[in-house]
């Protein structure tokens, strides 16, 4: 296909910027227990859970808005069923710098992507002070409920009313604010036990450390640490997600450059600062799992394909090979500083792949597929098979087939024969991270529901639509209350 015929394309695939960027609002309101009115569909009965959804719900205090959104204050949404009833619970995260910029209503903190305090360089200048957002994931570790932002420690809620009960170190796991990763695992196919959550924290600098933990998450001993192993891996290191199987755990160690000046002189959020280097190779570094049967066994660095990845999707282990599953960048996405994020040219920052990369363990060398062309993010699998072979994956896409976009549909994908099915909210709709949740009793593994945020440009608003995870067929669709921003990730629990 000629550029031009790609220009084509790109240009009939038309949506409302101001649609997609109304949802850049702050939230208003903390709600409880409120009742969710069904606007189209039915009520589906089976359903009782919790789907609790974590993003930035502050993006702007006394006139002055984040560079970024990630730098908003984590905001977390429960919407609890009840025999099919739906009740929506909503957050804030009271962190530490959030209560102290509520009371003084203006950023006192630099934000990581950009965001600066008012007063110019002066008042940014060698203030390396940041505040744990806790805006990136929320999951359920023992009876807690864990608001995850990567670079500090988790943020313990109560999972009926979301009250924040404070900064946790995982009955004494973590040090104090200790860094522990936004995206951890649950593994219900581990070596150990029924239900494991896995997750790591990184020190970086010019060598990083990789802390690998393991904890419980069920029976009586749920929410303790099991397994705990620390490696050191040379030069810096920006892991936001790895992948697991039943006994690796794999990270991808980006070809990137961390360069502090512009942000010690308070120029530049620290996010800012990273940059591909082209003279580098990145690196997968595969670490035994200790509740594996590798236990103990030194981690294998083996060269990676080019690109940069924020996200996998899965992984699992084929004799001597691990086949993993990620979203592949040409480059790292950021939002440079005189730009507005609101009002960002799709087209000009790099597009999301789905890739598939084999990793020869025996051979020590690894190559790379593309599974689909169209821009995507945010994939998943069912949570049963994580680690293990999965044959289908739910993502967030563009509704255009080439080049970069908002996200407005979801995609299912047969990962062994690459056939898609498509829902799409377009052009008004909005998507956000498809939550595959599977039917009780499933006897296939696309039997469930996929739950998604939408933000609704007609409307102005914020929808829950509940999709079948097998066919993309819509079946419900609730009006929510509050207008969430669009958002990072989420997570069910059966309770
Ligand atoms: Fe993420």
């Amino acid at each position: 296909m000629t550029s031009l015929q790609k220009k084509e394309i790109i240009k009939k695939n038309t949506f409302d910027k101001d649609d997609w960027s109304s949802a850049y609002q702050n939230v208003e309101l903390e709600l409880e227990n409120q009742s969710l009115e069904i606007s189209k569909g039915n009520i589906i009965n089976e359903l009782d859970g919790t789907l609790f959804r974590n993003g930035p719900g502050i993006l702007e205090r006394d006139g002055q808005w984040v560079h970024h959104p990630f730098d908003g204050d984590g905001m977390i949404t429960a919407i609890r069923f009840k025999k099919g009833k739906a009740t929506l619970t909503n957050k804030f995260v009271k962190t530490k710098g959030f209560l102290e910029e509520k009371k003084k209503n203006k950023f006192i903190y630099r934000g990581v992507f950009g965001t600066q305090k008012k007063g110019g360089l002066l008042n940014n200048v060698f203030d390396l002070n940041f505040k744990n957002i806790a805006n990136t994931h929320v999951v359920k570790l023992g009876n807690q409920l864990l608001a995850l932002w990567e670079a500090a420690g988790p943020y313990a809620l109560d999972p009926n009313n979301l009250e924040t009960i404070g900064l946790s170190t995982l009955k004494g796991a973590l040090k104090s604010n200790e860094a522990f990763s936004a995206h951890p695992k649950i593994d219900l196919n581990s070596n150990f036990s029924k239900e494991v959550l896995v997750t790591f924290g990184v020190q970086t600098g010019p060598k990083s450390i990789i802390r690998l933990m393991e904890f419980s998450n069920n029976g009586d001993n749920s929410g303790e640490i099991i397994f705990d192993r620390k490696d050191k891996l040379k030069g810096f290191a920006f892991l936001h997600d790895f992948a697991i199987t039943t006994n690796w755990a794999i990270f991808l160690q980006n070809a990137i450059d961390f360069n502090p000046l512009p942000f010690v002189m308070g120029q530049k959020g620290a996010a800012q600062c990273l940059k591909s280097n082209p003279q580098k190779k990145a690196k997968f570094f595969i670490v035994p799992r200790d509740s594996g049967i590798f236990r103990g066994q030194s981690p294998i660095s083996i060269e990676a394909p080019k690109g940069f990845v924020f996200h996998h999707v899965n992984a699992y282990e084929k004799e001597s090979k691990i086949i993993l599953d990620s979203i592949f960048y040409d480059d790292f996405p950021s939002v440079g500083p005189d730009e507005n994020f609101k009002d960002i040219d799709f087209e000009k920052y790099p597009a999301g792949k789905l890739k598939r990369s084999t990793i020869d363990l025996k051979n020590h060398t690894s190559s790379i597929s593309t599974i689909s062309e169209q821009t995507c993010e945010f994939a998943t699998v069912n949570p049963q098979v994580i680690g293990l072979k999965a044959n289908y994956s739910w993502m967030a896409c563009t509704e255009q087939k080439i080049g970069n976009a908002p996200l407005q549909a979801i995609k299912k994908i047969n990962l062994n024969n690459k056939a898609e099915t498509i829902w799409s909210a377009a052009p008004r709709g909005f998507v956000s991270e498809p939550i595959m949740v599977p039917k009780r009793n499933a006897s296939e593994e696309d039997e469930g529901y996929l739950f998604i945020l939408l933000w609704n440009g007609k409307r102005r608003g914020s929808d829950l639509i509940v999709l079948n995870s097998k066919n993309l067929e819509e079946l419900v669709t609730y009006e929510l209350p509050i207008n969430i921003p669009h958002g990072l990730h989420g997570s069910w629990a059966n309770t």
